[in-house]
């Protein structure tokens, strides 16, 4: 709905100025889930969406490009989600009240027109005041992104710290913002970097318990910097936002075997946003030798009517690598559940403790709720080598190995899929043939065609290998998508 304002009202000029309608586009997802759902939600997903940017290697790609091979091209990684993290940056720069304005002038000034990144700027100058060459130069006609590296000195008889902040690469200008909590609270101090190498003296009364640098989490940057263990857990109980939780529970994690760190895990299954609690019950320890019952009864009740299904799931999936039968009500029962998620969870669970009442289970339930239960029916069905199931598991594995991020999964399929190059099986290489073909074309631009033909040449040789009866017939299969795809 957004490209009614931002590609229908106002066109991009050329696709060399794709940015004026994608980045505004996708940044309106960052408005919606911050309106409708919460900051945290909001700030995930933007997370997400600059990792996104930071893996496809784009990093010598202007927002703005004139030279481009094909239109195609324009619409990318950088187009998309380096140009949304682009505008959560200008709306820090320049403030809440002159963003939306400069927005809503924009739109006005070139309504049923067309636009291009400058007129962006000379109307965000406008609205803020501002001279903002310094930012479109770097952000929009520029390219890659903030590479820093942050070092402390403390001065205990000054009682000063100095924030070190050296950048690699492409050396750009931004504000910074650094909070220094002291037990007695934080002070924010607002800092400008414009050099490879820069310093800031700050002072303190007491000897600070953390140090946080882009505090605001807006920058787009990959910021070097090492804290103690200490340090993550203040940061999890005081810093607000949700990376300071996210990367504060990540880094901990390892050392479990740390009191403070546990108790800090528990308290994660109470965090008022729901990926942090999936985090906290999809890393928790509970092998550890702390006395785990507070942790364990906790998580039960999460199972059982945590208000988000997802964390209902992911509660179930930690209560059932516990092995213990006294759980299997709550599994039989999750399999009653509206959510898939959890019916999953629990139908794998249950299958760890008790393989027949799981298979039974598994038998009631309907060909199309299988499809979505997928994860867990496939890999019940790889883990009991039923040879039947192959042309159902053959439907999911693309999907299962590469539309999902979980590695658990990845290698469940990865396993399943040499299962099926390995078979004999005509029913399921033709079902994972076509979905090599329907992917491939469908996913064209992420070059997923090339990645289908290098597989089912793959699976060609597999047969060519082997001593199946039907070889000959299955690799003419093969030999067809792969020319559907080269086509
Ligand atoms: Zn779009």
């Amino acid at each position: 709905m957004f490209h009614h304002w931002f590609g229908d009202l106002v066109t991009t000029e050329s696709w060399a100025n794709l940015t004026v309608n994608e980045s505004f586009a996708t940044y309106s997802v960052y408005l919606w889930f911050a309106h409708k759902y919460g900051k945290d939600k909001a700030d995930a997903n933007m997370y997400s969406d600059v990792q996104t940017y930071m893996a496809s290697q784009s990093e010598d790609k202007d927002l703005v490009r004139f030279y481009y091979l094909d239109k195609e091209d324009m619409f990318d990684t950088v187009s998309y989600h380096k140009g949304n993290a682009i505008l959560h940056m200008l709306r820090d720069v320049i403030g809440d009240e002159a963003f939306f304005e400069g927005m809503n002038t924009y739109l006005t000034t070139y309504k049923y027109g067309t636009a291009e990144a400058h007129q962006l700027r000379l109307v965000f100058e406008k609205v803020s005041g501002m001279d903002l060459n310094w930012f479109f130069n770097q952000w929009y006609f520029g390219s890659g992104h903030i590479k820093m590296n942050v070092t402390y000195d403390f001065n205990t008889i000054n009682k000063t710290v100095t924030v070190n902040v050296n950048q690699k690469g492409n050396i750009f200008k931004f504000p910074l913002s650094i909070d220094i909590y002291e037990e007695t609270g934080k002070n924010t101090h607002n800092v400008w970097v414009e050099n490879a190498q820069n310093s800031f003296t700050f002072s303190f009364n007491k000897m600070p318990k953390l140090i946080n640098i882009d505090a605001k989490h807006v920058l787009l940057a990959e910021i070097a910097v090492k804290k103690t263990i200490n340090e993550y857990i203040f940061q999890f109980n005081n810093a607000p936002h949700y990376l300071d939780r996210k990367f504060a529970l990540e880094e901990i994690s390892k050392d479990q075997s740390n009191k403070d760190v546990f108790s800090t895990f528990i308290k994660a299954l109470n965090d008022p946003y729901y990926e942090i609690r999936i985090l906290a019950l999809e890393n928790i320890d509970l092998f550890q030798k702390y006395n785990k019952k507070e942790a364990i009864d906790k998580i039960v009740k999460m199972a059982q009517s945590d208000p988000k299904t997802l964390v209902q799931a992911a509660a179930i999936g930690v209560l059932g690598k516990l092995l213990d039968p006294v759980y299997k009500p709550l599994f039989e029962n999750g399999m009653n559940s509206e959510s898939f998620a959890v019916t999953g969870k629990s139908l794998i669970s249950l299958y760890q403790i008790d393989k027949q009442a799981a298979l039974a289970k598994l038998n009631t339930i309907n060909e199309n709720t299988k499809t979505y239960l997928a994860d867990a029916v496939t890999s019940i069905y790889i883990s009991e080598k039923d040879k039947t199931k192959l042309p159902f598991i053959a439907n999911h594995i693309l999907k299962g190995m590469f539309l999902t991020e979980d590695k658990r999964t990845q290698q469940t399929y990865a396993e399943a899929f040499k299962w099926i190059s390995e078979s004999d099986n005509k029913e399921a290489i033709t079902n994972l043939t076509n979905d090599f073909v329907t992917l491939g074309l469908r996913y064209k631009k992420y070059k997923f065609d090339q990645l289908s033909v290098n597989m089912l040449n793959q699976l060609v040789y597999a047969q060519q290998q082997s001593k199946n009866s039907n070889k000959n017939e299955l690799i003419i299969i093969l030999k067809t998508g792969i020319a559907k795809l080269l086509k």
